[in-house]
């Protein structure tokens, strides 16, 4: 069975497929963190559906939540009528909203993925503010449609300006730390403020609090509210995608909290639907001014993601599952640091809660002085730590033999050589500690 629906679905499906090519398994039964696939072996799941899973794979009161829709009766598909299940998610939804938006808030359902709420908070700057151009930085991901794509790293638009997302690790500046991200900082003061740079008043400031895809990169909470308070200054909408980071991955309940920072829109998707698919933008009551109609869409009523996300979001709070996140992933985080120790092939170990990253490198390389993702930053000094090459196929044969172990984990980053860890927020300490075990006997079969 496992090899027969293998072969046939890399005959049938896109080229461009993803995560099918890098794990090759067919799961066909999942509780909590564990995936069993057809052949009968059982995976410690710490993908996540790309970190959608808060609370992992078929949570009881999830199914509970889905089964008392499909049992009452309710239609499943309403466009986007108002209806008892849409109600109980928002009312859940807005309990947890960061203070100083909760109280103005105003939700615009998209949907059904996280790359369409992108579009519609773009769209909503755009349309408030009456012009186009958009601030977005370096390593972003906001998605695959085209106005996401246009604000995600390495893309080029004339619309979108690109500026330096602060990082210790392959700093642009070469400094990293706070001296890093302050210089960061200024690069982007001093771009809205000269009238000569070519950037146009935007409609609006993009930013992920951790870099997801990028690399798993948190920003400095400093940084954070520098972006806010220039922003503020300007009157530039800032936008907070917290479409990964969101529903206490970070350990917080949204990642701006750790900041004080509050947005004026923010961008959710993934673990809000609680496993199905659902998006949302919400944002502050006066920059709804957009006219009745001019952001619809089918499937932006779905009933039962509505209902599995009420369920979720309300479990995570009640069960303060965001601060647990913050207790095992600093835990975990000073684990796999303390195995860095022992492998020059790590470069950098970082993240923030259960939302992790291992940087891969060669430690024989020469240090990387390589593109910065911007053209003209200049190397202001040499970093802490001279940063070795990105060591992509060293990254994959750690997550293969990670995988040879029982464990799913996948890669991110602009070299794909950071291996990425987003259990779901329910991982027992046990299975922390299987996690750690296994990647640590990974490493050691292919490392160096
Ligand atoms: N924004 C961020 C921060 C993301 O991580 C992702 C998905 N990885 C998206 C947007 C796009 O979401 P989707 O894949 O559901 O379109």
């Amino acid at each position: 069975v496992h090899e027969g629906i293998l072969r046939r679905q890399s005959a049938r499906e896109s080229a461009a497929r993803t995560y099918a090519r890098a794990l090759p398994i067919v799961p066909v039964r999942a509780r909590g963190l564990t995936i069993e696939g057809a052949d009968g072996r059982r995976y410690l799941d710490c993908l996540s559906g790309a970190g959608t899973l808060a609370l992992g794979h078929n949570h009881p009161v999830v199914l509970e939540a889905i089964r008392k829709v499909i049992d009452s009766g309710a239609p499943l598909h309403v466009l986007d009528l108002a209806t008892p299940v849409k109600d109980a998610f928002t009312t859940e939804l807005f309990r947890t909203l960061p203070a100083g938006l909760a109280d103005r808030a105003r939700v615009q359902f998209c949907g059904p993925a996280g790359t369409d709420a992108v579009e519609a908070a773009l769209k909503l700057v755009r349309t408030a503010s009456g012009r186009s151009g958009i601030l977005a930085f370096t390593g972003a991901y906001h998605g695959m449609t085209a106005g996401a794509l246009e604000a995600s790293g390495g893309a080029q638009d004339v619309r979108v300006t690109r500026l330096p997302y602060p990082q210790d690790y392959r700093c642009p500046f070469g400094i990293g730390g706070p001296r890093g991200a302050e210089i960061a900082a200024r690069w982007t003061r001093s771009l809205l403020d000269d009238t000569k740079s070519g950037v146009p008043r935007p409609a609006g400031m993009i930013l992920e609090p951790v870099q997801g895809e990028g690399g798993v990169i948190p920003a400095p909470d400093a940084w954070l509210r520098r972006m806010r308070s220039l922003t503020e200054d300007r009157s530039i909408p800032l936008i907070a995608d917290e479409v990964q980071t969101g529903v206490g991955r970070t350990g917080a309940f949204w990642a701006v909290e750790h900041s004080g920072v509050v947005p004026d829109v923010m961008v959710m998707s993934k673990a809000i639907g609680g496993s199905l698919p659902l998006a949302v933008i919400v944002y502050r009551d006066d920059l709804d001014v957009w006219p009745p109609g001019a952001h619809a869409g089918t499937f932006r009523g779905n009933q039962l993601a509505m209902a599995a996300g009420a369920a979720t979001l309300s479990y995570v709070r009640e069960n303060r599952l965001a601060e647990r996140a913050g207790e095992l992933g600093t835990r975990m985080l000073g684990q796999l640091q303390h195995l860095a120790e022992d492998f020059s092939c790590i470069g950098d170990v970082r993240g923030r809660g259960l939302m992790i990253g291992v940087e891969l490198v060669d430690p024989e390389g020469a240090p990387d002085t390589g593109p910065s993702g911007l053209a003209d930053a200049p190397l202001l000094g040499a970093p802490a730590a001279t940063p070795l090459p990105a060591a992509p196929d060293l990254a994959a044969a750690v997550r293969d033999a990670c995988l040879d172990r029982g464990l799913i984990v996948e890669l991110g980053g602009r070299h794909s050589s950071v291996v990425r860890l987003l259990p779901p927020l329910t991982i027992t300490d046990e299975q922390a500690a299987a996690v750690v075990d296994r990647f640590a006997d990974a490493l050691v079969a292919v490392a160096r």
